[in-house]
């Protein structure tokens, strides 16, 4: 009969890699709380009005990448990020009562409809944290502690923070006109995705990968505009004090204008973490603050600001891990004594393993050596004498101990 594979851009998570999976969830777990963060864990479909609500009719995720589908009248979609998601929670179980800021961390699968290729899948992974509540940049700041922290845990230190302020409706209004007018002599010369986004998001026009449209945007009457000043007094004043707690703080940053972030939603800071060993696809970590976004999900106004990370982005920078052995296997011939004995040093928080096929003593010793620390022997004179023969199978050394004693040798 014909294989069945798995989906194109989608990818099994084996046993051998698992383990690298499990710390660095671990470590988003302990780091996260260490701010007094909490898990919050919301389901992975939602009603396609949330997205194209939550993360905008502009973006490419929206208008390209989701995975949609109807049931019972219903449109509903696979999360493809879980910003909207955690917001619509937020306002939903009235977390807006509790005393701010609340923070909150997640992770979980996300899907995309996009090309597959290095550092992009279609099922991929993200951890994030949404933080609520507060529109000083003390959160913005501890935010990107939070990113930080998380990163130094795992053990990753090469990476470049990049921040930039795309101001609030307000002054971006002007802003965005200013760069349509400069842009506009060009809009013919522009790529397809450009053209379309002139006029539905023009911010997004400067994120462009395409070589051709950035010449242009590298002509000077254009560059002129994009290094204006154009943040509102409130807006530089949060940017101005953000970095000074960033240069304080000693975290390392540089500010990148043409940083605009593909989603809607971001008002004021935005920020990116690359790593310089990740070739084209190299943010491992994009984030910024939102706060229109819970009164536009239908909420009250509500500061707020997050990020989210690519697991597997951050994983393939991590050396691979050795693959942790079971403390003991029983090699015996008598299965209701090995099982027994499992059981006890189960109980007692060990990884037992013992030969279920019931092969020879020599066999079930090969197998031992190869998976476990420590061979635990029941032969026939140690059962009759309530007594195992521990061999550490690193050593060789083998010693015949009573059995209730035996958990002391694997230790
Ligand atoms: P990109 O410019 O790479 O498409 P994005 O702006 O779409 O990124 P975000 O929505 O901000 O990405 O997601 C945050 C992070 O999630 C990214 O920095 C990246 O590490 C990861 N990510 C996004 N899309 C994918 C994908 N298709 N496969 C794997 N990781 C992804
Ligand atoms: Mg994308």
């Amino acid at each position: 009969m014909k294989q069945i594979k798995v989906l194109k851009g989608t990818k099994d998570i084996l046993p051998q890699d698992v383990e690298t999976w499990q710390f660095v969830e671990d470590c988003a777990n302990k780091v996260f709380s260490s701010f007094g963060a909490k898990e919050i864990r919301t389901p992975i479909i939602e009603a396609t009005e949330l997205f194209a609500r939550g993360v905008g009719n502009t973006t490419d995720i929206v208008n390209k990448e989701m995975y949609t589908f109807e049931k019972s009248d219903r449109s509903i979609t696979l999360r493809p990020e879980n910003t909207a998601g955690v917001v619509r929670s937020y306002i939903e179980n009235g977390m807006s009562r509790l005393s701010a800021p609340v923070k909150l961390w997640y992770h979980g699968p996300m899907f995309r409809y996009e090309r597959p290729q290095a550092g992009r899948q279609r099922q991929f992974h993200q951890v994030g944290v949404e933080m609520f509540g507060i529109d000083k940049p003390t959160a913005d700041a501890e935010v990107i502690l939070m990113a930080e922290n998380f990163l130094k845990s795992v053990g990753l230190t090469d990476l470049s923070v990049e921040i930039n302020s795309l101001g609030c409706p307000k002054c971006r209004l002007e802003y965005k006109e200013k760069l349509k007018n400069v842009i506009r002599p060009y809009l013919d010369k522009l790529c397809d995705d450009c053209q379309e986004r002139f006029e539905k998001n023009p911010l997004r026009l400067l994120d462009c990968k395409v070589e051709s449209c950035q010449a242009i945007y590298a002509k000077p009457e254009i560059q002129e505009v994009i290094n204006s000043d154009f943040l509102c007094d409130d807006c530089k004043k949060h940017y101005v004090e953000l970095k000074d707690y960033l240069n304080k703080l000693g975290i390392k940053y540089s500010e990148n204008k043409l940083l605009v972030r593909g989603l809607d939603y971001y008002t004021r800071t935005v920020f990116e973490i690359k790593s310089n060993n990740l070739g084209a696809q190299n943010a491992v970590c994009g984030g910024g603050r939102y706060d229109g976004l819970v009164e536009q999900l239908g909420g009250e106004h509500t500061p707020a600001v997050g990020f989210a990370m690519g697991m597997e982005r951050l994983i393939s920078l991590l050396p691979e891990r050795k693959q942790t052995i079971s403390d003991g296997f029983i090699v015996s011939n008598d299965m209701t004594e090995a099982f027994k004995l499992a059981q006890e040093l189960r109980s007692q928080g060990f990884n037992i393993e013992m030969d279920l096929a019931n092969k020879k003593f020599t066999k079930q010793l090969e197998k031992a050596s190869k998976s476990a620390k420590y061979a635990l022997i029941l032969g026939e004179d140690e059962i009759s004498q309530n007594k195992v023969s521990v061999k550490n199978l690193e050593t060789s050394q083998q010693q015949t101990v009573d059995r209730h004693e035996c958990s002391k040798y694997l230790k």
